[in-house]
């Protein structure tokens, strides 16, 4: 159904600029990251203030009017694109940093802030921000919290629940709630934010959020290695967290991604030769002034050495600058789209000592059936979380449900879980079952209901 006409006329008198309609909508709210156009949302609505919000949500309630929330677009699940005729509720105005607080350590921000503008309000301050992750330029505070972001610091400081004391959010029916508690330790009764935190806004809008700030951390010290096998490579997980002081990072790529990555990033110059052993990327930051770089660096190669020594690890490289590291993390991070026709990617958790069988499993299922894929292998190894990027590398093939059906079947037979860290969004809806139990999801569901009754929030997503 259209939206109506007295809908459209009311968000028009709650201020200028802030809707648009047909081709007036920019394609960028309706193409996700890496996917074709989806449908032209009814109208975009871009709020300026918490109350509009408020406002926004009280009418589109009144009148049945379903809304999608957006972020920084940079979700992978395609938990905020538009599927047929809802309002797109783009947070990007809201933005700004409105509080810090030394004493409690924390950040008060608005919902539309991008990650990045956040830390570097942190590290201005004095502090650092526990999130960080390879969409840090575009991707929104609200948006991390909505899908429970995890990233590249999660050993350390944990995931974005973890980073959140105290949220404002816009119900279903436009009621504010405003929880922005500052406190480590508050147990008055149920901790209402863990019910937004990962909602992928399907329980509300969140419009502002505390979040807890850390020390400041030195330069970090960023090391890249080649080893022999997994078992090696969870030998040195085990060794890096108990000898490497301020161990903040342990990302590992498989040899056939990082052999892809050296061929495919331009302007890249391989850091190590590409071989057929794991690359696994460490990375130590200690807080800073707490201790000598120098001495974190001296720990790092005699660390480096013994692995050597051990024959665990058999080449690596210690980068000299922040311009070297950025490289390493460069291939850890930019998977070239252009090159990887339909590509398909996969967030998923699996108990880490089976993770190695996991992707060998996946990979020769994957190769007997289509024999020209392209399967990448890479992860956050420290929390758990492998990444797989499939394409069949045929551009008149987009197989993706019989792909889907194929790794979540081996997840599911390896125990692990079908998303990590990006969330269901659209396209894990169909296996959610295989992560959860009929019980859990018929509690979602009734959740779902109280809390949305019309289903006007963000609907098609998730359940
Ligand atoms: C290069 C790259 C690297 C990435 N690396 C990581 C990584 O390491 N770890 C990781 O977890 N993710 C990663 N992602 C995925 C993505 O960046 C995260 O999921 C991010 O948290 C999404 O934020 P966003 O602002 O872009 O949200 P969007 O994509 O706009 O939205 C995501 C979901 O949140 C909802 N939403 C957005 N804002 C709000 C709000 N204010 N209130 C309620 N609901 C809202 C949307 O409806 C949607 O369901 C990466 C993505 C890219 C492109």
């Amino acid at each position: 159904m259209p939206i109506s006409a007295t809908l459209l006329s009311q968000m028009h008198a709650l201020g200028a600029q802030v809707v648009c309609t047909g081709d007036d909508i920019p394609v960028h709210y309706h193409t996700p990251y890496a996917e074709p156009a989806a449908p032209r949302p009814a109208a975009l609505l871009r709020p300026t203030s918490v109350k509009m919000v408020a406002d926004i949500l009280r009418l589109c309630h009144q009148h049945g009017q379903a809304v999608v929330p957006q972020g920084g677009l940079t979700g992978l699940a395609a938990g905020a694109v538009p599927l047929g005729e809802e309002v797109v509720l783009s947070l990007e105005k809201l933005q700004g940093i409105e509080e810090i607080d030394p004493d409690a350590s924390t950040i008060t921000v608005l919902a539309g802030t991008p990650l990045e503008v956040v830390q570097q309000a942190a590290e201005a301050a004095g502090f650092t921000l526990g999130l960080d992750l390879g969409a840090r330029g575009s991707c929104q505070i609200g948006g991390n919290i909505a899908t429970n972001a995890g990233g590249n610091r999660a050993i350390r400081f944990g995931v974005m629940r973890d980073q959140v004391l105290g949220l404002e959010v816009v119900l279903a029916d436009g009621t504010l709630v405003t929880s922005l508690n500052k406190m480590l330790k508050n147990n008055a009764g149920y901790d209402l934010k863990h019910l937004f935190i990962g909602s992928e806004g399907t329980l509300g809008i969140i419009t502002r959020a505390v979040l807890k700030l850390h020390p400041r951390l030195a330069p970090p010290v960023t090391a890249l290695c080649t080893v022999a096998t997994d078992a090696d490579v969870l030998a040195i997980w085990q060794q890096a967290r108990r000898h490497l002081p301020g161990l903040i990072s342990f990302e590992v790529m498989w040899p056939d991604f990082y052999a892809f990555m050296a061929k495919h990033t331009p302007g890249l110059t391989a850091p190590l030769a590409v071989t057929d052993s794991f690359y696994v990327l460490i990375e130590c930051a200690v807080t800073d002034g707490s201790q000598d770089n120098d001495t974190v660096q001296h720990a790092m190669e005699t660390q480096l050495e013994r692995w050597m020594e051990a024959e665990r690890v058999t080449d690596g490289v210690l980068a000299a600058s922040t311009q070297q590291a950025n490289t390493l993390w460069k291939i850890r991070e930019g998977l070239p789209m252009d090159d990887l026709p339909h590509l398909i990617n996969f967030d998923v958790s699996l108990p880490i000592g089976a993770i190695g069988a996991f992707a060998a499993t996946c990979r020769q299922q994957l190769l007997a059936r289509w024999p020209a894929a392209i399967a990448l292998f890479f992860g956050h190894l420290g929390d758990s979380n492998l990444h797989i990027g499939i394409s069949l590398n045929d551009p008149a093939n987009a197989e993706t449900a019989a792909v889907e059906a194929l790794v979540y079947a081996l997840v599911q037979q390896y125990q692990g879980t079908i998303s990590a860290e990006h969330g269901i969004g659209v396209h894990k809806k169909p296996y959610l079952s295989l992560s959860r139990t009929p019980e859990e999801l018929a509690l979602m569901r009734l959740l779902k209901q109280t809390m949305d009754p019309k289903g006007i929030l963000n609907p098609g997503k998730v359940l």
